[in-house]
């Protein structure tokens, strides 16, 4: 084998490169692959001694990829994949480093790495387009782009602790282990940090030292890994299509092939829930958690139940009790830290010789010369070895001063937290590219995939640019803006952010508390990087001689849920309930409506008939658990006064009810095309008299009646309100309108943007008027609520807009009729959000806080 020495510094006289790459782990050996391999002139800039990053610096015992070595490889070199045997399911560091070795070799990539060599700042310079680069070794290399392949976990964290350096035996970290190993024979060891690398190294250091004491902060959720050969069935399966699995890996959720889940966690019998979690202990793959149950990552009470499990498991495994407690994470959610996967960790707890202090219990007040210190104890060691993790993704990036246009550096710029385009670029810093950056799926992915999917957009645009003779490129500022929201509005839906994790940078000091990588998925992600280049580089500004192309616009505004949710309807390639009869149509949304999810659990549901001239009403009323009595809300369901009943939006009301502390009276009305306009508005005043004059004895409270309704139903709540006001009564304290039909105009420009894709369509809509009403009834303030002449005196009122629904405009504008009249009016625009998915508990998660908003409003109605 080759020797660091060998490559410490390669000398040039060449000082001028199209590409200046920093890093040479697996990103950097790729980059300079595939740059050479299109023509551009690069060069590596490394602080290492040799190639191999991560696998070159974690050298501790136990060191292991936790990601299978077949996954965990390169997929770019047919050849490479035929001739490189991994030995185990998880390949050890020695090996991980040896495959990245011969990949150098193989491609004779060390010829432009230099080693040894730290890249210290860089500078953009407007006026030449070219970076600056400077090293702690005194070199200055200009080049046009620069790559930070620098790693996710390359920064380690230094120790916060008191007197970490008095300590004046061996001190060990496990990020910069010593080449030649350690030998821990006849020594008291102690272990501080049990994150990865902690679990990892902790057994085998057991296993030779005299005495070992781990220190533990945090315990965290750890697997068994059943580390040996490869399991065979995924050995076939990669063996015999190589190319057709990695492709599978590439549109997968976290870049490695399996199932998804289909269910949620709560949907299966407890016995079942057991069965799951058992084979996905026994099979030793962090992946199989994502392809157990859906909601696992989203819903609080199903987290718990694969939490009970592992803290059942680790009471099994470790003989005394309180260690077995000690050991058990209480104070977050499975997977809202990177799960570990461990051999024999738990079990090192049952040897006389190691002990586990709890630092929630007695921290350490100093390190001394001869050990530590904690609140309650001293000890004495003879090595310290510190695994406390690193400054992740952020933390090699900015350590590099790098200043772009108009003197802004990365550093001042990122202050709050990361701001970037794909997590590939950000706005200031021209031609400026980070490989698995901030605001990309890196960490929560297998980095090999993300890594080359990087590199090889990188180098697609590069290639883009000498073809269309540009030489800058730049993500606007709306772009980097819309991105940054989208990468939250991901994470926002999960458990992630309750963590105080490295992925939240809350592990480090007076970093931003911000979640780090993009939770949307390596499939989806992928699909936008390839959105953003087939509509021409969307987000981006690219220049060159003599042109100027500014494609300014943001790639997702959707939220992430709502977008699934619209692919998972394409693909079904449902039929349009525009071209359907009332009668399929209802059958249809009937049918779809019985496979939703119900709403939470309420104190008393109760079905009734309310009598009507023309009829009984049906009603559902929802109590809430609390005591009584309460406000009442008399609800109408959404369905283009066609379709829907009290069942359609049972999970809604339930919601509401639960959420807002008020009885709902969901009723049905007459549907038309069998009862045209007015027969609906005329059985909802009807039932709205009913419930007024029977508040007391449905458990209401006198004088506090409010009305609701969603869709068509708002239209009907907020007619409601006219036609009491032109009666005189019932007295109605509030209208909670939700994504209303308030005229019956398609001009409007929501008509025109959101009109095709967004489940509910303008051909929809129109098929419900023609339905409903004539075209000279629809002009009526009973059916167009907007168009009545006066609207002063009624009810306060929230009127509920989304973002991508062609009743937008109408909404808005009869919030502004409202305001204009002197009604008190809270207008709720939800960003992101379409029609129908305001209303849709437990699928649609994101417009979970705009239902807390409108439950608040409704409870304002009742002060
Ligand atoms: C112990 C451990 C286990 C892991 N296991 C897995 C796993 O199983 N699966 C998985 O997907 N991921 C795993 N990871 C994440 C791992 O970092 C990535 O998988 C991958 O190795 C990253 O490759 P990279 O080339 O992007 O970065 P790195 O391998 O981190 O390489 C970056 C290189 O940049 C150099 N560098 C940084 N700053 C500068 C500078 N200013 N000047 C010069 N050089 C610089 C560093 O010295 C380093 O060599 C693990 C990480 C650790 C620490």
């Amino acid at each position: 084998m080759t020797t660091d020495s060998e490559f410490a510094r390669v000398s040039s006289e060449k000082t001028d490169f199209d590409v200046v790459v920093v890093g040479a782990g697996f990103a950097g050996l790729y980059l300079l692959y595939k740059l050479r391999e299109l023509g551009f002139s690069a060069r590596a800039l490394e602080a290492a001694g040799d190639v191999g990053g991560t696998w070159y610096w974690n050298r501790y015992p136990g060191a292991r990829c936790d990601i299978l070595s077949i996954d965990y490889s390169y997929s770019f070199d047919p050849e490479l994949e035929a001739e490189w045997q991994w030995s185990e399911k998880y390949a050890t560091q020695p090996e991980i480093l040896r495959y990245l070795q011969h990949v150098a070799a193989k491609h004779d990539l060390r010829r432009d790495i230099v080693f040894a060599t730290r890249v210290e700042s860089a500078s953009w310079d407007d006026d030449s387009a070219q970076w600056l680069i400077r090293t702690d070794k005194g070199d200055e290399v200009t080049c046009r782009y620069y790559v930070m392949a620098t790693g996710c976990l390359s920064m380690p964290k230094a120790p916060d602790i008191e007197g970490s350096g008095r300590f004046r035996g061996e001190v060990h970290y496990t990020s910069r282990w010593p080449h030649e190993g350690v030998d821990f024979t006849g020594k008291r060891v102690a272990v501080i940090g049990t994150g990865s690398s902690g679990i990892q190294s902790i057994p085998l250091i057991a296993a030779q030292a005299e005495q070992l004491t781990v220190f533990q902060r945090t315990p965290n959720f750890s697997f068994p890994a059943h580390n040996g050969p490869i399991p065979a069935h995924r050995l076939a399966d990669y063996e015999s299509d190589c190319a057709g699995y990695r492709e599978r890996a590439r549109w997968s959720r976290i870049g490695v092939p399996s199932e998804p889940a289909t269910i949620g966690a709560l949907q299966v019998s407890e016995a079942e829930r057991q069965a799951r979690y058992e084979a996905m202990w026994e099979a030793g793959e962090l992946v199989k958690i994502g392809s157990t149950f859906t909601d696992l990552i989203l819903n609080r009470a199903s987290n718990e139940t694969l939490a009970q499990f592992i803290r059942g498991k680790i009471r099994a495994t470790v003989r005394n009790p309180e260690t077995a407690d000690t050991l058990s994470p209480k104070d977050h959610y499975v997977i809202t830290k990177r799960p570990c996967l461990d051999t024999n960790y738990f079990e090192t707890y049952n040897l006389d010789h190691v002990r586990l202090i709890d630092l929630r219990k007695t921290p350490i007040t100093t390190i001394t010369e001869t050990g530590i210190t904690t609140a309650s104890e001293s000890f004495e060691f003879d090595a310290i070895v510190y695994a406390t993790g690193f400054d992740a993704m952020t933390g090699p990036i900015v350590a590099v001063n790098i200043t772009g246009r108009d003197g802004i550096t990365v550093r001042d710029k990122w202050a709050g937290g990361p701001l970037t385009y794909l997590g590939l670029m950000t706005t200031g810093f021209p031609n400026f590219f980070t490989v698995t950056g901030p605001g990309s799926p890196s960490v929560l992915s297998n980095m090999m995939v993300s890594i080359e999917q990087h590199v090889d957009w990188i180098c697609d645009c590069l290639k883009d640019l000498r073809a269309e003779n540009l030489a800058v490129i730049e993500p606007t500022a709306t772009a980097e803006a819309g991105w940054v929201q989208h990468v939250n509005d991901c994470a926002n839906i999960t458990l992630y952010p309750t963590a105080n994790s490295w992925y939240m940078g809350a592990n480090v000091p007076d970093k931003p508390r911000v979640f780090l990588p993009y939770v949307g998925g390596v499939d989806a992600y992928r699909g936008v990087c390839n959105e953003v280049v087939a509509q021409n580089y969307l987000g981006f500004v690219r220049s060159g001689p003599g042109q100027r192309r500014v494609n300014d616009g943001v790639i997702r505004r959707l939220q992430p849920d709502v977008q699934r949710m619209l692919k998972m309807l394409t693909s079904l390639n449902l039929p349009l309930m525009n071209e359907m009869s009332p009668e399929g149509a209802r059958a249809f949304s009937k049918e779809l409506a019985a496979t939703r999810p119900p709403g939470p659990e309420v104190g008393e549901i109760v079905d009734g008939l309310l009598p009507c001239a023309e009829g009984d009403i049906p009603y559902r009323l929802y109590r809430p658990a609390t005591p009584g009595p309460h406000p009442v809300v008399v609800y109408f369901h959404g369905g283009g006064w066609v379709l829907g009943s009290h069942d359609s939006d049972d999970p809604f009301c339930r919601d509401l009810c639960v959420r807002s502390n008020a009885v709902f009276v969901s009723v049905n009305y007459r549907h038309a095309p069998e009862h045209r306009f007015p027969a609906a508005p005329d059985d909802a005043f009807a039932a709205v008299q009913w419930v007024a004059n029977h508040l007391e004895s449905l458990g209401g409270v006198p004088g506090q009646l409010a009305v609701c309704g969603w869709s068509a139903g708002g239209n009907l709540a907020t007619v409601v309100c006219q036609m009491a006001s032109a009666a005189g009564g019932p007295e109605i304290c509030g209208q909670a309108l939700i994504t209303p039909v308030t005229d019956c105009d398609f001009s409007r420009p929501s008509y025109t943007a959101t009109g095709a894709n967004y489940i509910l369509t303008e051909p929809l809509m129109r098929w419900f008027w023609d339905h409903y009403a004539d075209p000279a009834d629809r002009l009526h303030p009973k059916a167009s609520p907007l168009r009545a002449q006066d609207l002063s005196g009624l009810p306060p009122a929230l009127v509920v807009t989304a973002e991508f629904d062609p009743l937008r405009d109408e909404g808005l504008a009869y919030a502004d009729a409202l305001a204009a009249a002197g009604v008190t009016v809270k207008h709720l625009p939800c960003r992101g959000q379409i029609h129908t998915s305001v209303t849709a508990v437990d699928l649609i998660l994101s417009s979970a806080k705009a239902r807390a908003e409108i439950a608040a409003a409704i409870r304002q109605f009742f002060q």
